[in-house]
């Protein structure tokens, strides 16, 4: 979407209140709790802040049936998409859990990620969620006004290599605000100057994805929630951004 003068303060508000939500449900993922309570405190947040829920009933493309609930919580070797209320589980000490969602603001929508690791959890766990979140902001910077998306795929791609991780090249960042995933599709590899121009108005959403082992994901039998190939653990960071003139305006950032 390229965001006109009256859509920049809508997916502003609906930024800031993603990245409220998806705050307290960081908060409240804790040893003992469920899943299936996490998803109900994201709804109820949403909800009470007269909101809609964008990911319920949501089809992407390929998928055979649509998205059960209000966000995405993904444990250790899961990388994205899990369900968190079909199965709910119990999340453990030193789990390393990612919480994916997307928020319909006045008819505007907005996409962020964050992982957080469960109680102490180990050093490992916290070096892959700083590197994760290191590439998401390196992405960001390169999302200048007139930069292309391969600058953008190169900058996170060179922090993945730098810091030793398999950087997740099957799925990736997208344009966003009208739906839930729109075109341009932002590959977390890639080459600098390549791809299509960013250009100011556009909203797009930002995700790298690092693993402890292989980049290769596969999808389990749920439809919905992508594993690595080799049960390695990993971390997912997105912010949805504004691009200008200048640097981008991180729109779901506290
Ligand atoms: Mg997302
Ligand atoms: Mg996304």
């Amino acid at each position: 979407m390229i965001a006109t003068k009256d859509d920049i303060p809508i997916v502003r508000e609906g930024g800031r209140r993603l990245a409220h939500i998806l705050r307290a449900v960081a908060e409240a993922t804790v040893p003992g709790v469920s899943t299936e309570a996490l998803n109900a405190l994201a709804e109820k947040l949403i909800r009470d802040g007269g909101d809609i829920p964008s990911l319920i009933g949501y089809t992407p493309h390929g998928a055979k049936r649509p998205y059960p609930a209000t966000i995405c919580i993904s444990f250790n070797e899961e990388v994205v998409h899990g369900i968190p209320n079909e199965h709910p589980r119990i999340v453990q000490e030193g789990d390393i859990v990612g919480l994916d969602c997307v928020v319909t603001h006045k008819g505007l929508l907005v996409d962020s990620a964050i992982t957080v690791i469960a109680g102490k959890g180990d050093s490992e766990a916290k070096k892959l969620l700083k590197a994760t979140e290191e590439a998401l902001m390196a992405g960001i910077k390169a999302a200048r006004g007139g930069a292309h998306v391969g600058d953008v795929s190169a900058a996170i791609e060179a922090v993945g290599v730098k810091r030793g991780y398999g950087i997740v090249y099957e799925l990736g960042g997208h344009g966003v605000g009208n739906s839930v995933h729109e075109e341009p599709y932002i590959p977390n590899v890639g080459d600098a100057g390549k791809g299509e121009e960013l250009v100011p108005g556009m909203v797009i959403a930002i995700e790298p994805m690092f693993t402890e082992g292989t980049p290769k994901v596969k999808l389990m039998p749920d439809g919905y929630t992508f594993v690595t190939k080799d049960g390695s653990r990993a971390a997912h960071f997105e912010h949805t951004i504004l691009i200008t003139d200048g640097p981008a305006e991180i729109l779901t950032k506290l």
